[in-house]
């Protein structure tokens, strides 16, 4: 197959990884996945961009864009397809204004590393190894969320490769109808080789868990989500529960905070508050050392994960449920992210991402064998059975594929036409479009 994909390919200075090739099996799957694609590109330039993507197009194999290969439902890789991965567009290069340049296929630890020193920051997630690139096109929410708003929020431009193999600069006044679809469309476009953010003059958070014990689950989570709705957007704060791995029914309720600006201790104190606190790691911290590492999940093991916003209307009964599911036995830990604040600040038809007027995320993170899983995925479904009347949409970045309807979610209808719109018009031959989170 390399043979005939030789006349695209010439001149193509990055790796060209086959099954043959000595580091295969690192190279083909992701952290979260193994994988078996017939073809493993690493460009080095744009210009390798255009080139592997003119070879994938030509090879009629399909296609998957990587950049930090964390998508949960595995849209970083293909088998038997061709994957162009961008680990090797990784420079980060800080511009006038606070404006950062950054490769394609950089990661968020790498940006903090990059950016710390400056004493700019960027709104991302909470994980080092996951990607600028997946994480950017589907939204972006982390320890500013409140603060500063989705990730997407900040882009300024994209240089992009497209399915033709041209290179276009997509921003507000160049191929606006792309930018739009950039953010928050879910990757499945274009090729983004580089993304141009504007960072916040940004040094320290005031971060740490808060732990309660799991039998005052009821009234820590009410008064959370009680003071998550006034409180100021200065403070970004999540809850988590029933961790399996943490004792399940038994786990502590872990209420996480980050204040950024504002009188720290009278965000936090209310929370401090709420009920029997165990421990408490609070303290202010650079915001650089705030993300987590992430991990290579051991072979045989899969993930299962879905999340849904929660609208105002609706804070009161998602909560009481989320309890109710909380102290029984099921499979899943429960993460409630609070929402709003900068992320209202934009509207819901202004980029691809619709769901502004949600004020929490409730998200569900399960795992295990494959023998176990299918019973894992069992007891998942009758937990979205009993939330699903107190959420909307879905968050593409924290879904694993499994629930077509689930992923038919992330976009409302509107939404979700333009974006087929514009993908008709930038990648008619589909080319990138199977592997996109939405
Ligand atoms: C441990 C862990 C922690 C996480 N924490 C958070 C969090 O705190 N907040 C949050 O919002 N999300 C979080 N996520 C979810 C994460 O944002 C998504 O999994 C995201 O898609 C990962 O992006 P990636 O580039 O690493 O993945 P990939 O698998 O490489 O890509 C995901 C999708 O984006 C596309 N894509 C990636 N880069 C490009 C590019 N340069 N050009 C075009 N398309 C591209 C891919 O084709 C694919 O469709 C977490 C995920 C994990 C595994």
């Amino acid at each position: 197959m390399l043979s005939t994909l030789e006349p695209q390919l010439d001149g193509f200075t990055g790796s060209v990884i086959t099954p043959d090739s000595p580091d295969y099996e690192a190279a083909a799957r992701t952290p979260l996945l193994p994988s078996t694609p017939a073809l493993v590109l690493r460009p080095r330039d744009v210009a390798d961009v255009q080139r592997a993507v003119r070879a994938a197009a030509a090879s009629g194999l399909a296609v998957a864009v990587r950049g930090g290969g964390h998508s949960f439902a595995g849209l970083g890789t293909v088998d038997e397809g061709i994957v162009i991965d961008l680990r090797a567009l990784d420079s980060i290069e800080v511009l006038d204004g606070d404006r950062v340049r950054i490769g394609g296929g950089a990661t968020w630890g790498a940006v903090v590393q990059a950016l710390t020193p400056h004493g700019l920051a960027i709104s991302s997630g909470d994980t080092a190894s996951v990607g600028v690139g997946g994480l950017t096109l589907s939204g972006g929410i982390g320890w500013m969320v409140r603060s500063h708003g989705l990730t997407l929020d900040h882009l300024v431009s994209a240089e992009v490769v497209t399915a033709a193999g041209e290179v276009v600069t997509a921003s507000t006044v160049s191929h606006p109808d792309l930018f739009w679809a950039l953010r928050g469309g879910g990757g499945g476009l274009a090729v983004v080789t580089s993304f141009e953010l504007q960072a916040e003059r940004l040094s320290t958070v005031t971060f740490g868990t808060l732990t309660f014990p799991a039998t005052e689950a009821a009234q820590v989570v009410t008064g959370w989500a009680e003071h998550l709705r006034t409180a100021p957007r200065e403070l970004t704060s999540a809850v988590r529960l029933a961790n399996p791995f943490a004792g399940g029914v038994d786990a502590p309720v872990e209420v996480t905070v980050a204040a950024i600006g504002g009188d720290a201790d009278s965000l936090i104190d209310p929370l401090r508050a709420l009920g029997t606190l165990q421990s408490d790691t609070v303290t202010v911290q650079p915001y650089g050392e705030v993300l987590e590492e992430g991990h290579v999940l051991p072979p045989g093991i899969r993930l299962a994960v879905r999340s849904g916003f929660v609208p105002p209307e609706s804070v009161g009964d998602a909560v009481a449920e989320v309890v109710a599911i909380a102290v029984a036995p099921q499979p899943a830990a429960i993460v409630l992210n609070s929402i709003g604040g900068a992320v209202a600040d934009v509207g819901p038809h202004d980029t691809a991402f619709a769901h502004r007027r949600a004020e929490l995320m409730v998200t569900t993170f399960c795992g295990g064998p494959a023998p176990a899983f299918d019973g894992i995925r069992a007891g998942l479904d009758g937990v979205w059975a009993r939330l699903a009347p107190h959420t909307e949409g879905a968050y593409a970045n924290f879904l694993d594929g499994s629930s077509p309807e689930a992923r038919a979610s992330v976009h409302p209808e509107g939404t979700r036409r333009r974006l087929e719109e514009i993908r008709a018009e930038y990648d008619p031959q589909a080319l990138f479009a199977r592997r996109s989170a939405s």
